[in-house]
């Protein structure tokens, strides 16, 4: 069955009941559909929004993460002039202050829509059903009834459409009303504001792609003691560059105004300003969410499962990695026609966040809160230790590709190579912090 061309071609039946129904069509609920249905198992989507409609976002992600899944091709841009600036400026552009850290590995940018299609395309020749509304609410019937002798889930969408499947998949991102999970308190988002466009001068040197500009000569000594913020900047050729005023995490998030204030702010230091503007971003999603519920007898992937690294808010590489093994284990698991929405979820759950993972989540989020609190130049020093450890080290640090015995290690060596005030930053627990590492020892 093809994709939907429009919106009449979307209102295409159902079966009566699927063994998935996948909630949202954004990067999460497109990989897993995929991946699912390539498990011989019937899927179908339930999307609020054209499934082909352009995504609002755009993905970037490092060149030999997106290699090793051997999908290069679907990047629109790539860099190997990759840079952060962690120094503090300085009036003389050469100064030490200015120096940057060379980074040597290539970072690229998604061609979103090559993305989508490349998703969309494994959909339509798996045959994955497609349905649009918005899923309001969620419950099961038929419990052993003799139709459907293990039970259904049924949801539930604005107009009144009752969708079954044997087990319901929750894409829907990080706002989902469906999924459950603990509240651990205030949730950190990152926030971010960013121009693509056209500049009066070049904000960064030809083919530069800058993960971190920290330098902050720019501010007065007050805005210095506020919560720092960096710049996320790449040169996109043909004299367009985007360029991001990004915070780390903070709750509450740092304000736009805020954000754009201290972007044009750095821009005019330079000497630069925005001559055309082409896109502007805004860009706020939560970087702590809890782990969800694993005993609730739905599953979640993406952003509502919090599959948001922590530590660098990335997510599509985690998708394309972890989908195959969770669709392996949601179809082992539906191979037993008995089996409830309950054991398909319990399996799910299992093989999205185990022992391992859920464990190296409760380490990424103990270093986030730990970083929260780090005023600039203490957040200046700890990064440039972090990228002076060894490359293995710092880019399965933000792959989250490490093994929890390797992470450690990471963390304790780079403890050992801090300068004395981000180790005394490091030291002693706060706030949530001793939860934390208890989650690494009871995940
Ligand atoms: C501005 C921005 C930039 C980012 N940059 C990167 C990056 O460079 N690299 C990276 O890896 N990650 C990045 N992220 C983080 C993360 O990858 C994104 O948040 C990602 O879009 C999450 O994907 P998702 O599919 O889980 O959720 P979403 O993209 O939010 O998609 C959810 C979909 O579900 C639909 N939906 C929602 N509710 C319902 C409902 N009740 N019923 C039916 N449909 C529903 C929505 O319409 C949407 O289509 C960024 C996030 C933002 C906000």
């Amino acid at each position: 069955m093809t994709p939907p061309e429009s919106r009449s071609d979307v209102a295409i039946p159902a079966s009566p009941c699927s063994d998935v129904l996948v909630i949202g069509a954004g990067p999460a609920g497109l990989c897993i559909a995929a991946a699912l249905a390539a498990e011989g198992l019937q899927v179908a989507v339930l999307s609020d929004a054209d499934p082909q409609a352009p995504w609002p976002n755009t993905y970037g992600i490092w060149g030999e993460e997106v290699d090793s899944l051997g999908l290069a091709h679907l990047l629109g841009h790539r860099w190997s002039h990759t840079v952060s600036y962690f120094g503090p400026g300085e009036a003389d552009p050469g100064g030490p202050g200015n120096q940057p850290v060379l980074h040597g590995r290539d970072y690229g940018l998604f061609d979103k829509v090559r993305l989508q299609a490349h998703w969309l395309e494994q959909a339509r020749r798996l045959g994955v059903r497609w349905h649009r509304g918005e899923a309001v609410g969620l419950a099961f019937e038929g419990e052993r009834g003799a139709q459907e002798p293990a039970g259904v889930s049924v949801v539930t969408t604005a107009a009144g459409e009752r969708l079954r499947a044997r087990l319901v998949l929750d894409a829907s991102g990080h706002r989902s009303a469906l999924v459950q999970r603990p509240d651990e308190g205030p949730v950190a988002g990152q926030a971010a504001y960013g121009v693509v466009g056209r500049f009066t001068a070049a904000p960064v040197e030809p083919d530069q792609f800058v993960l971190m500009d920290f330098r902050c000569d720019h501010l007065s000594p007050e805005q210095r003691s506020e919560p720092p913020s960096f710049l996320y900047a790449m040169d996109l050729g043909e004299g367009r560059y985007f360029v991001e005023e990004t915070s780390l995490a903070l709750a509450p998030p740092l304000p736009f105004d805020t954000l754009r204030q201290r972007l044009e702010l750095r821009l005019a230091h330079r000497g630069v300003a925005i001559s055309a503007v082409e896109h502007e971003e805004f860009c706020l999603f939560p970087m702590n969410l809890p782990l969800p519920d694993r005993q609730q007898p739905l599953l979640a992937f993406g952003g509502a499962a919090a599959m948001v690294h922590p530590a660098s808010g990335y997510l599509v590489g985690a998708l394309l990695r972890r989908a195959p093994g969770l669709a392996r284990a949601v179809a082992a698991a539906c191979a037993d026609g008995q089996a409830s929405p309950a054991t398909l979820a319990a399996a799910g759950w299992a093989g999205l966040w185990p022992q391992e993972l859920r464990r190296k989540h409760a380490l990424y989020q103990f270093g986030l809160d730990k970083l929260m609190r780090f005023p600039e130049a203490r957040l200046r020093a700890f990064f440039a230790t972090f990228f002076a450890l060894p490359e293995p080290q710092w880019s399965g640090f933000l792959t989250n590709t490490l093994s929890v015995p390797q992470l450690l290690a990471a963390m304790l060596r780079l403890f050992a190579l801090a300068p004395w005030e981000v180790r005394l930053g490091l030291l002693g627990l706060q706030g949530r912090e001793a939860a934390r590492l208890g989650r690494l020892l009871r995940p």
